[in-house]
């Protein structure tokens, strides 16, 4: 176990901790979810407020430490040490996710969050600071791309705090910040994977044209694939020799975006977009 391959730095500093946990908004009868609580400097102050916390910690000594220290106590009862991979296990029940995330796992771990049912209330989340920028981005800004896109698609998200490195111990390289990330409920009835294949094509490079991304190569080979890969399951005749790159350009000229940017377009523009392919039977995943 190393301090960077698993992000361990620990925060030291006690108001900041406190006001991490401060913004979740705890109410006595929440089930928490805390990702890599290492040594429990955020996870005792959880515990002060919730009704009980599920602890996942990938480290056996971080786990042993935060053992040690509700022992005996009437919080211990309160707490359950889960060890393994936060990115890769099933989550029980919680209705609030609080993290001084380990960085390596950022994305996963997001997509991990907003993917579990039933919906949570709120997750407040510590991130590297431009990762935190990117998810909150707005388009038409420089961190706008895929990720914004793709997390706002699912929920509200908002920076709440940046937190200078000489909070933790050891200090990272980076500078970080708080995000919070409240879950769109109902869910958008959108698929996630033609969303985010839509985004892979338009956000290739954002600041070029919808129809350029679409030119690029191997675009069409893949939309092809899936086009007949549809028209099989909904039992329609698929010509031997069909162009799909004549169906793609009266799609966009339709929509109305073929010389659009992703670089500015927002969440709406692109389920308009999508919805424009979905109509012509052409998918993204
Ligand atoms: N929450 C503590 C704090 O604020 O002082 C420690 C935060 S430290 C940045 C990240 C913690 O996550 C470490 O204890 C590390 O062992 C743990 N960790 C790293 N990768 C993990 C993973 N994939 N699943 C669960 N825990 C992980």
């Amino acid at each position: 176990f190393n301090t960077e391959r698993f992000g361990q730095h620990i925060l030291k500093n006690p108001q900041t901790a406190q006001s991490i946990v401060d913004l979740a908004g705890l109410r006595p009868t929440d089930r928490v979810l805390e990702v890599g609580p290492g040594t429990g400097n955020l996870t005792v102050r959880i515990l002060e407020q919730a009704k009980h916390v599920t602890a996942v910690e990938m480290d056996p000594r971080m786990r042993a430490e935060l053992q040690k220290r509700v022992l005996g106590k009437p919080e211990q009862r309160k707490l359950d040490v889960l060890s393994g991979d936060a990115v890769k296990m099933t989550y029980p029940y919680f209705d609030v996710c609080i993290s001084n995330t380990p960085y390596q796992i950022s994305s996963p771990l997001v997509f991990r969050l907003l993917s579990h049912r039933p919906l949570f209330r709120v997750a407040i989340l510590m991130f590297q600071r431009e990762f935190a920028a990117r998810l909150v981005a707005q388009p038409g800004s420089a961190f706008w791309s895929r990720l914004s896109a793709n997390v706002q698609l699912y929920a509200k998200v908002d920076l709440v705090m940046n937190v200078n490195k000489n909070n933790f111990r050891p200090p990272p390289k980076v500078e970080s910040s708080v995000v919070r990330i409240v879950p769109r409920d109902p869910p958008p009835p959108v698929e996630f994977g033609e969303f985010d294949g839509l985004g892979r094509v338009v956000f290739s490079r954002p600041n070029k044209t919808v129809h350029a991304n679409f030119m690029a190569s191997g675009v069409m080979k893949m939309l092809e694939e899936n086009w007949r890969a549809w028209a099989s399951t909904n039992n329609l005749i698929v010509e031997d020799s069909v162009d799909i790159k004549k169906k793609v350009e009266d799609v966009l000229e339709e929509s109305g975006f073929s010389q659009s940017r992703a670089a500015k377009m927002d969440i709406n523009d692109l389920l308009s977009l999508l919805l424009a392919f979905h109509t012509a039977g052409i998918h993204f995943a």
